[in-house]
């Protein structure tokens, strides 16, 4: 699964330096793929839909922090839990049943973000 933000947040920032995906932005804040990330050009998205990686996209919220699905890892690949949830003070950050994905396809997405590791 990705994890989600829920409206019970209350906008203190704390989960965002700790992202290694740089997945988590304000509300009413442009996202891009390659922000934090080694990503570049065209890339077909969890939704099907083909973004340049470069691009400013529209905020999925307003009034509150989000998470970027196609950027959340839940920490897989950097750390034992998902970091965001680890800090946020009013438990907010939650498992998103709607988005279950496995350990190895959340893998495969941190290849996607940062590339093989260096040997
Ligand atoms: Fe970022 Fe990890 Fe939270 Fe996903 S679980 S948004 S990768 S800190
Ligand atoms: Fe919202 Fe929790 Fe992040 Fe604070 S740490 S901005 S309350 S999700």
């Amino acid at each position: 699964m990705s994890i989600k933000i829920t409206n019970e947040c209350i906008n203190c920032g704390a989960c965002v330096a700790e992202c290694p995906n740089h997945a988590i932005y304000e509300g009413s804040e442009e996202w891009s793929l390659s922000e934090g990330t080694n990503i570049k050009g065209i890339v077909k998205i969890s939704s099907g839909l083909l973004i340049d990686a470069e691009s400013s996209q529209t905020p999925e919220k307003r009034d509150i922090y989000f998470i970027v699905r196609d950027k959340c890892t839940e920490c897989v690949g950097f750390y034992d839990e998902p970091q965001c949830m680890s800090v946020c003070p009013v438990d907010c950050c939650v498992l998103d049943e709607e988005n279950v994905e496995s350990k190895k396809s959340l893998l495969e997405k941190k290849k996607f973000l940062h590339g093989e590791p260096p040997i």
